[in-house]
């Protein structure tokens, strides 16, 4: 698993180098600001809906690698989604990072979000890759902040 253990590494390196999606959304319909004291990430997340689907999201803040790459991948995976769809992806990605089991899922069907998993090892860096996820979910709730703690 090597291999697979360098391109999540790769993949991590790639979206905190070059995030997706990272700024401002003019407009957007909801914010929210996240917070993970046990590593000093903050994060805003944006979100602009169009009905109940996320037409756009973006994300400004300053945090470790983990924090940045996850929240970039996230505005990726969630473009598009709407209603039940939208609220089954968040848990589904937070259970895949939190669940004390080994994920039974198929790293390829997961595409970029598999190289989270790779926290799954460093129990104090679950957090980081959870954060984005949370702040959307208060986001999407129009809750103003969330903390990990
Ligand atoms: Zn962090």
């Amino acid at each position: 698993m090597d291999n697979l253990d360098d391109l999540y590494q790769e993949i991590i390196l790639s979206h905190n180098k070059r995030p997706r999606n990272e700024g401002a959304l003019d407009p957007h319909s909801q914010e929210a600001e996240g917070y993970n004291p046990l590593c000093g990430d903050r994060l805003t997340i944006y979100v602009r809906q169009n009905g109940p689907t996320v037409e756009a999201v973006k994300f400004t803040g300053e945090g470790c690698a983990i924090s940045r790459a996850s929240a970039s991948i996230m505005t990726e995976a969630i473009k598009g989604l709407s209603g039940a769809a939208l609220d089954a992806k968040i848990a589904e990605v937070v259970d895949l990072l939190t669940a004390k089991e080994e994920p039974a899922v198929d790293p390829f069907d997961l595409g970029e979000l598999a190289a989270l998993l790779g926290v799954r090892k460093f129990p104090a860096r679950v957090k980081c890759a959870t954060l984005s996820w949370h702040t959307l979910a208060a986001a999407l709730k129009k809750e103003a902040s969330v903390s990990t703690e």
